[in-house]
């Protein structure tokens, strides 16, 4: 490798990154999204670097018994048989103590070769104690203060990590959500060379804000991770706390971590473009621009439509604009290649839960984490109507699939009633909740129905995702108007709103909405006018496939945020040598 391989346009600060399905390093939306867009940023061969935890525990397993009732067991897997070790060592204060760190090293291919390291930090070293060891065990377990003390590792850990493994020049830190963002911390005090922070001047914090990106996820104020001063100041100690009161980070004597992010960053976007205008609302002292997610292409297509966009635009793994041109495939094309990914996905399904789905039925899909504002029991609002609709104008299958966070017991509670709802609809309708949803049945569920459901509680879905999947594989959306879908939803032409983006979101409506497009629009139509229904497959990947996905969306962060006030000299060098060694890999 080229010397100056160490520059890097971006490094990129997750708290979860999806790696691969058979490593459980992340939860849900957030890890998926910073999973694609390094899967992204490799294709493009645009020179990243990835930071994130190691999690020897995951998050977690879900077990389900027959009545819908959750338990979870720690998903235990073998970093030593997928990972690289790197002999590099830093420590990072918590507590006062010296904690060591150590990185494992996963390597990103790009469709052209072009390869993207992601570093997940390690503290189950011998000189640490059991407790510091446990630091990288678990995502989103434990209490604040195991919280705390993880993204101490990650922000602060990450960079001192980052430049001990000689990345000298990075351009730009993007933190992905706010977890992260104690590593503004690192990054001024690097900067200050030793000076006090006390006589840290404007240029000073000018340079710190050049240097970061700040993507928010969050729509409302109770989703972000704050910590109480007492703790803040018992594990990052009297200097660091002092910092952050001189960074103006604390309100009523809480850390927000958003508040840390926003404080640093020179570029702050949400992540769809309402989602952006909702933050705007949130955080007014702040100026909040919007990229709209995406998701990576090549991995969330199944292999029947990979197969057939190779046959017809072979150009789309490299470009993904080039999904555009789906718009000329036959439909016969398209009708058998969702056929056989409805076929992968009910083999699929026969396997892990013994029941054996219609092949000729439509089906309906709902996965994702399984949070009370995605309301997956919304389906089953007027049971009586639900049925009327299946009897009357056509048969209805639904897979469901989603894990509940373990403390969350009104999620838990949903997916009982789920459950519940599946036994007592199972002579007319049959539904399965496939238990331990990840990437692969995500994959298979996201590519073999023949409608994605979803159902959030407005305006709590930043983004979501999984609709972008589907998008992909021809699977029209069936979504309230929130997140992306505000974007995506074009009405009969790649799939349907539930409640329109100007009313007001009346739950009544909601659910006539519906049970009405279901029962005069979308049901008839699949068994009715099936070549309408294959119509509207071909659009949803011309329209929303071409363009949801992360490709386009690390374009946008490109011009819009990465380069964004970038005058140093040292910033120049740092482009020049990202340049040097980009012609250098070639
Ligand atoms: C894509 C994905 C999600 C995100 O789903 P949304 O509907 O966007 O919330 C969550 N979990 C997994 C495993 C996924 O693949």
């Amino acid at each position: 490798m080229n010397p100056n391989s160490h520059a890097r346009f971006a490094a990129y600060f997750s708290m979860e990154i999806a790696l691969e399905a058979s490593m459980p390093t992340y939860a849900g939306g957030l890890g998926i999204l910073a999973g694609d867009t390094l899967r992204s940023a490799a294709d493009i061969g645009l020179p990243g670097v990835g930071v994130t935890l190691l999690y020897r525990k995951g998050y977690l397993e879900q077990h389900l018994d027959s009545s819908g009732s959750q338990t979870q067991t720690p998903s235990i897997w073998s970093p030593e048989k997928v990972l690289e070790e790197k002999k590099e060592r830093i420590t990072v204060q918590i507590e006062g103590r010296d904690v060591h760190v150590r990185a494992w090293q996963y390597s990103i291919r790009g469709v052209g070769g072009y390869v993207i390291p992601v570093y997940l930090l390690d503290t189950a070293l011998p000189e640490n104690s059991p407790f510091d060891q446990s630091l990288t065990d678990s995502l989103y377990a434990g209490d604040d203060h195991y919280r705390l003390c993880q993204e101490v590792v990650l922000g602060i850990g990450g960079v001192e990590m980052l430049l001990e493994l000689g990345y000298h020049h990075i351009l730009t830190y993007h933190m992905n959500e706010g977890h992260s963002a104690l590593l503004t911390l690192a990054i001024f005090s690097h900067h200050l060379q030793g000076r006090p922070i006390a006589e840290a001047t404007a240029e000073d914090r000018d340079f710190l804000r050049k240097k970061c990106v700040f993507t928010t996820h969050t729509p409302v104020p109770a989703g972000h991770d704050q910590f109480p001063k007492d703790l803040v100041r018992h594990v990052l100690g009297e200097d660091r706390t002092r910092e952050l009161e001189t960074l103006e980070c604390f309100s009523s004597d809480v850390l927000n971590m958003t508040y840390v992010a926003l404080r640093g960053s020179h570029y702050i976007n949400g992540v769809a473009m309402h989602h952006g205008e909702v933050s705007q609302g949130m955080f007014p002292a702040y100026p909040v621009h919007a990229i709209t997610n995406g998701v990576h292409a090549v991995t969330w297509t199944s292999p029947a439509f990979q197969e057939m966009y190779d046959r017809h635009i072979p150009e789309w793994r490299r470009d993904n604009n080039y999904l555009r041109y789906a718009i000329g495939i036959p439909l016969g094309e398209i009708r058998d290649a969702h056929l056989e990914s409805k076929r992968q996905l009910l083999d699929a399904v026969k396997e892990k839960t013994g029941v054996m789905l219609d092949h000729s039925v439509f089906t309906i899909g709902f996965a994702r984490r399984a949070a009370t504002y995605k309301r997956a029991d919304l389906l089953f609002s007027d049971v009586e109507r639900l049925k009327w609709i299946a009897r009357h104008i056509g048969p209805i299958q639904v897979i469901y699939g989603g894990k509940a966070h373990p403390y969350d017991d009104p999620a838990k509670d949903m997916i009982r009633r789920v459950f519940a709802m599946a036994a007592a609809l199972k002579d007319v309708i049959r539904i399965v909740y496939v238990e331990n949803y990840e990437m692969r049945w995500a994959q298979l569920l996201t590519s073999g129905v023949d409608l994605w459901l979803n159902t959030p509680q407005r305006p709590y879905e930043a983004s979501g995702t999984s609709g972008m999947k589907a998008a992909l594989n021809g699977i029209p959306s069936f979504s309230v108007p929130d997140g992306w879908w505000i974007e995506g939803h074009v009405e009969g032409a790649t799939g349907w709103d539930i409640g329109h983006e100007d009313i007001p979101d009346i739950v009544a409506e909601e659910i006539a909405a519906m049970y009405d497009k279901l029962e005069h629009r979308i049901l008839p139509m699949f068994y009715g006018r099936s070549s309408a229904y294959l119509e509207i497959r071909r659009h949803t990947i011309a329209l929303n496939g071409s363009f949801f996905n992360t490709q386009r969306m690390l374009g946008q962060y490109v011009m819009n945020a990465y380069f964004l006030g970038k005058q140093e000299t040292s910033v120049q060098r740092a482009i020049e040598a990202v340049h040097a060694s980009v012609v250098g890999e070639q």
